[in-house]
């Protein structure tokens, strides 16, 4: 798929699977640690593999190289990459720090949803900003403004009651997917958390049979320190999955295992550019055969 290709060409690519000595497996390890895997995974993956090696006598360049696309593998099984929507309507909310990209990868995941022919509702929970709702509906129009509609409210609103409204505005809609933006910021970082966990509670009351998702959006360039936001909000909302974007900004996708790892919480979509259709759902069996 090619997602990867920037960070297979910069740590794999290079790499020679012919002899496996002391040197390959340090600099298997090194270059496990700068693709951002993490260093606990690069030292697992390692060793996992120098015992696969031994104990099944790998020996050609093929066999190893197989041996450890099933180690990575087993790194990102942390659950299903596929989107639960399966009731009408269904609930994305999607949450992260300012300037990750949740808007606009709502507005490339309503530009896929309404492709499928589903009809999608927006909710400009961001109130906190004032361009926040222009810029959702910005993308609502270029997602193709016939089957995506946008609920929103004036700055300052209750992102509370723009959510209630939307909800209500989907049943009697009848909308497929209510896509929910958030804000990444208020005046503390107490404060978004409780805001959020407001938000999924009305979700939870309005709609207490509909499939839900808590998307978490991480932007890869920031590599280990977005780990250390992503944890605050596993612990208050739930999350069911991890948009990661900016992707084509970096090589170091080997964050993709570290946060399956850290988290364990699958990642469901990437982000590869700043374009309506740059954003692809992630595949564990298509990234690590891409690998090598
Ligand atoms: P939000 O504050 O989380 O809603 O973030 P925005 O959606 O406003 O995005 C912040 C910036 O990141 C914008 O300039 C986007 O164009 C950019 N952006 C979002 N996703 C991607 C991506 O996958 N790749 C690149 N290169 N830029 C992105
Ligand atoms: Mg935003």
């Amino acid at each position: 798929m090619g997602l990867f290709k920037k960070f297979r060409d910069a740590w794999f690519a290079p790499m020679s699977f012919d002899s496996l000595d002391d040197d390959f497996y340090d600099r298997l390890e090194e270059s496990l640690i700068l693709a951002d895997v993490g260093m606990d995974v690069a030292l697992d993956a390692t060793e996992k593999l120098r015992r696969r090696a031994y104990d099944d006598r790998l020996l050609t360049a093929d066999q190893v190289k197989g041996a450890l696309r099933d180690i990575l593998a087993e790194k990102l099984e942390v659950g299903d990459s596929r989107l639960d929507l399966y009731t009408q309507p269904s609930v994305i909310l999607v949450i992260g720090v300012n300037g990750v990209g949740k808007t606009t990868s709502i507005g490339k995941m309503a530009h896929q949803l309404k492709k499928q022919g589903k009809k999608v509702l927006l909710c400009a929970g961001d109130t906190f900003r004032a361009a926040a709702a222009d810029q959702l509906g910005i993308w609502a129009n270029r997602a193709g403004r016939a089957n995506v509609d946008i609920v929103r409210q004036h700055e300052g609103a209750d992102p509370g009651a723009v959510l209630f409204d939307a909800l209500a505005a989907a049943k009697s809609r009848r909308s497929d997917v209510v896509l929910v933006d958030t804000a990444g910021r208020l005046h503390n970082k107490a404060n978004l958390m409780k805001e959020l966990a407001k938000l999924r509670k009305i979700i939870d009351r309005e709609l207490p049979g509909a499939a839900k998702e808590t998307l978490l959006v991480l932007d890869a360039t920031t590599g280990q320190n977005g780990l250390i936001q992503a944890r605050q909000f596993k612990e208050t909302a739930g999350l069911t999955g991890i948009v990661l974007t900016k992707l084509d900004g970096t090589a170091k996708g080997g964050i993709v295992i570290a946060i399956a790892q850290e988290l364990q919480v699958p990642v469901k979509f990437v982000g590869l550019g700043e374009g309506i259709g740059d954003l692809a759902p992630f595949d564990a069996k298509e990234f690590v055969s891409d690998l090598f």
